[in-house]
């Protein structure tokens, strides 16, 4: 499906390890004061003053966490800076630099990594993250992208899974369940053209959700937000398993339950006309959908008048007593108990 644009192929072994990792980094400039020393010796230096660090790393590996058959290399570099990211903004920091690090089979070549290293540069610049550092090897098999991401906060404003109280309110960022679904078209695709190559696929009508999948964003401006509407939440985790594994996640690590109002759900209108397509229920795509890089946290009642208005922020529920348990109320105004199903074991029927 996706054209090979590039035909081109220059076999890597020829550049060595050094040319090939300068010929991949050498246009990334530093834009972050923390950095003291990026690419180039033995290690990478930062200096975060008075402020505390953050590091979260991700291993992504072909086949399992990406298919290459649908998600063209640049797309993947982008979304491998992007879900880690997502994990320092859920910590309420600022992302400053990232290390990247993969393993190649021969199959790649020069021009294939020179894509991987575009979309990484794309996000490096929209986010403004340094990239200071990585390691290149060879694989048997494949490719594996193992991200680094770092990210300073002031120690007052960190933000853990565990502050979620009693009577807080659930608040979720933009809309969920698209990424889920997009993937789901994709593959739907990928198997018509496997059967007639000449299919071309006309994906308009899928454009965001198919965006969410292969382009996702993660909320850099929330934590920014958030200190411009002076609310500081008891709690925060981003959306990468679906919501439910979410808010059961924030709950056990608070020791709080949790009601969860269906109606309340914010869905974009091609989530749900694809779920209709599909036959699917839209509230358990977003429940157990995943991949939507948004943030969920709970802030305290008495925050509720400033973020009362914010077309970037939905209440979807609230906590309660840890002995009350963790459901979702219905819009026929029952409870079932929330399950956490990520996106792996995600049952299509349900
Ligand atoms: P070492 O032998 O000490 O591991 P390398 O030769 O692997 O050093 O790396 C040299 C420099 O290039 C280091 O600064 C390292 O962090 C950086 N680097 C290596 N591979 C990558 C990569 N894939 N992306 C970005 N930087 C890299
Ligand atoms: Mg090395």
């Amino acid at each position: 499906m996706i054209e090979d644009k590039n035909p081109q192929r220059t076999s890597i072994s020829e550049m060595g390890e050094f040319g090939l990792i300068d010929h991949l980094t050498n246009t990334f400039d530093i834009k972050q004061k923390s950095t003291v020393k990026a690419i180039g010796d033995d290690a990478a230096v930062l200096d975060f003053k008075s402020k505390q660090a953050v590091v979260t790393t991700d291993l992504l590996v072909e086949g399992v966490h990406f298919d290459l058959g649908y998600m063209p290399l640049k797309h993947l570099g982008y979304k491998s800076i992007i879900v880690n990211l997502s994990d320092v903004y859920a910590m309420n920091a600022k992302a400053t630099q990232v290390t990247v690090s993969i393993a190649l089979s021969n199959r790649f070549p020069l021009e294939a990594v020179e894509e991987l290293y575009q979309g990484i540069k794309l996000a490096c610049d929209l986010y403004k993250v340094d990239l200071i550092g990585g390691d290149t090897t060879s694989s048997d098999k494949g490719l594996l992208i193992s991200v680094t991401a770092i990210g300073e906060i002031n120690p007052n404003d960190v933000v853990y899974r565990s502050g979620a109280q009693s009577n807080d309110l659930l608040v979720v960022t933009g809309d969920v369940g698209g990424a889920y679904l997009g993937l789901q078209v994709l593959e739907r695709e990928k198997q018509v053209f496997q059967v007639n190559p000449q299919n071309q696929p006309d994906l308009d009508q899928y454009s965001y959700i198919i965006e969410r999948q292969l382009k996702p964003e993660a909320r850099k401006d929330i934590p920014e937000l958030l200190k411009e509407l002076n609310v500081k939440p008891t709690s925060m985790i981003d959306v990468s398993d679906g919501l439910s594994s979410e808010i059961i996640h924030i709950c056990k690590q608070s020791k709080v339950g949790c009601n969860l109002y269906e109606d309340k759900i914010p869905l974009d209108p091609q989530t749900i006309s694809t779920c209709e397509e599909f036959n699917i229920s839209s509230t358990t795509v977003a429940l157990s959908g995943g991949e939507d890089y948004e943030l969920l946290f709970t802030i305290s009642q008495e925050d509720y008048p400033k973020i009362k208005a914010n077309p970037n922020l939905t209440i979807i529920g609230h906590m309660t007593q840890e002995s009350e348990g963790m459901h979702l109320v219905t819009r026929a105004n029952t409870k079932i108990p929330l399950q956490a199903r990520g996106w792996n074991s995600f049952d299509k029927q349900a």
